[in-house]
């Protein structure tokens, strides 16, 4: 058996490709991108064995899974928790049609909100879809939960979900590999209409779904996910989810806990354990990241009986990520610290790379806009969302990818014209595309920038659906040839940009303006690898 130092997320991508998977689709969005990042890199997908490839947004990933499934190969959808949102219709609507080949669904919660804009429980979409769901407690459990994630859905005919958070995805841990195994063969479901989402056919397969509940349960008792570790101390039992276990072990330095402990790595909840823990205990402590979602269950709507600790009673914090500090509080223990922080390690605000085009596009738009004020840009999720703090002041909003257009046209029906979007070009085609059909069908007075920089910049420069493609795209939709305007977002062009921007400011109908430079970083990264290619050829 192989031992690799992984990442979590190369961990789930190292056990896809063992396990056999045929296609991997996805969106880039942190703690989920280094996932198909490394499977990209690996020699099955170099050579075509395995399809991976960056799809437009989460549910058009979704969705290429689904039909890969269809199809009798394995694969594996992968996304940010918020990405599971935009995945929501066919995620939810693929538990009714259920697999064929294994599908496994990777959503990466971002608890404490690194790098998102809430800190939203996939757990509850697996609820809500009745699908089961896998939680692993540390990288290693992180690959061997892929392969058996596979067997699950193909042994069900369902698809898995598989929560991971940030701490997991993005730590590194020896991992033990297991031989890999060949690819499904092509073939069709034995039930050619199970996919036939028609409300005669629906019912049945939801009744289908019902049914396998029950199973679902049963594979939860016996699997082997979910431990009863017994302890002679029965003050306290306690639940500890997915990494919360690591966080628990951490503070006994023997990794024996006095407690009674139920880990769950797999769900539905195993009711007989969870009866045992409360059966056996005085008092119960649930450690879980993200939302209180087995607190609630535990503690009902009447809190009858024994004390239930957690999140919600403030043993825990109601929000943000858990940590082995925050469980060694919440069981009366000290806490070590660890070192304080030496003085040369310098607080680094998030800011706009130096050099960057989004900076000279906002300069002249703010320019532009002087004549109205304040408080008109609406914008999206990317590195130009930066562009809310100083120095630039530039947008005014950032909801959720594609809001951008969608919330200028409301402004502009308000009386707030004129309204400004900024989108991203990547963004663009992620969910702002049917934005600018709604503003077209209306005539909304609304100014569109499309800032373009040929990549998904804020994820690390993965490659943009829209290259190459902004304006036709725009021009498709509707928007007049006379109101879109590509510009080169530079000092030296900014009097001619601001020009531009208020002219189209005034106009009562659709502007698209393209402000277009290759993110610095793609470019000097380009630039690296073409002299390093250059070195080792002479
Ligand atoms: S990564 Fe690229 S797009 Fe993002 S801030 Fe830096 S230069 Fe700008």
């Amino acid at each position: 058996m192989e031992k690799k130092l992984l990442l979590g997320d190369e961990a789930i991508a190292q056990a896809a490709i063992d396990a056999g998977v045929s296609g991997v689709y996805a969106y880039p969005g942190t703690p989920s991108t280094e996932i198909m990042e490394y499977v990209q890199a690996s020699p099955a997908a170099r050579s075509g064995t395995i399809k991976a490839y960056w799809s437009a947004n989460e549910k058009t990933a979704m969705e290429t899974a689904l039909g890969m499934s269809y199809a009798g190969k394995r694969a594996l959808v992968c996304m940010k928790h918020v990405g599971l949102n935009v995945a929501a219709d066919a995620f939810i609507n693929a538990a009714i049609t259920g697999a064929n080949g294994g599908l496994v669904v990777l959503a990466a919660d971002d608890p404490s909100m690194h790098s998102s804009q809430n800190e939203q429980d996939s757990r509850f979409y697996g609820k809500f879809a009745l699908m089961p769901i896998l939680e692993p407690s540390n990288q290693q459990q992180a690959y061997d939960m892929v392969r058996y994630a596979f067997d699950l859905s193909e042994s069900l005919a369902l698809p898995v979900l598989i929560r991971i958070t940030t701490r997991l995805a993005h730590s590194r841990a020896g991992v033990a590999t297991a031989p890999p195994r060949p690819q499904n063969e092509l073939k069709l479901p034995a039930n050619l209409r199970q996919f036939v989402l028609l409300p005669a056919i629906a019912r049945v397969q939801y009744r289908d779904l019902l049914a396998k509940q029950e199973h679902l349960r049963n594979r939860s008792l016996n699997d082997g996910f979910n431990e009863y570790l017994d302890g002679p101390d029965k003050k306290l039992g306690i639940i500890a989810c997915g990494l919360a276990f690591n966080y628990l072990i951490e503070n006994f330095e023997s990794g024996v806990v006095p407690y009674p402990v139920l880990k769950i790595g797999q769900y539905p909840l195993p009711i007989e354990l969870v009866r045992r823990l409360y059966a056996e205990c005085e008092a119960i402590l649930v450690l879980e990241d993200g939302y209180p979602m087995v607190e609630e269950l535990l503690r009902g709507l009447l809190q009858l009986g024994k004390p239930v600790h957690g999140r919600l009673d403030g043993a825990l914090p109601r929000d943000g990520e858990l940590n082995p500090v925050l469980v060694a509080h919440a069981l009366g223990m000290e806490t070590h610290r660890g070192q304080a922080v030496p003085a040369i390690v310098k607080a680094r605000p998030p800011r706009l790379c130096d050099g960057c085009a989004h900076t000279d596009a906002f300069l002249a738009l703010n320019e532009a806009l002087q004549a109205y004020g304040r408080g008109r840009v609406f914008s999206d999720i990317g590195c130009y969302t930066l562009s809310a703090l100083e120095p630039l002041e530039a947008i005014n909003s950032c909801v959720d990818m594609g809001a951008s257009i969608t919330m200028a046209i409301g402004a502009a029906d308000a009386g707030l014209v004129p309204a400004v979007a900024a989108i991203g070009d990547s963004t663009f085609t992620h969910s702002g595309m049917t934005g600018l059909l709604d503003a077209v069908n209306n005539n909304s007075p609304i100014t569109v920038l499309i800032l373009d920089n040929s990549t998904t910049g804020m994820t690390g420069g993965q490659s943009s659906a829209a290259f190459g493609k902004v304006e036709d795209i725009c021009r498709g939709l509707g928007v007049h040839e006379d109101h879109i305007h590509v510009l080169k977002p530079l000092r030296k062009h900014h009097e001619e940009n601001v020009a531009i921007i208020k002219k189209e400011l005034e106009y009562q109908g659709v502007s698209v303006i393209i402000p277009r430079r290759e993110c610095v970083q793609t470019l000097n990264r380009k630039v690296r690898e073409k002299a390093k290619a250059r070195q080792e050829q002479q």
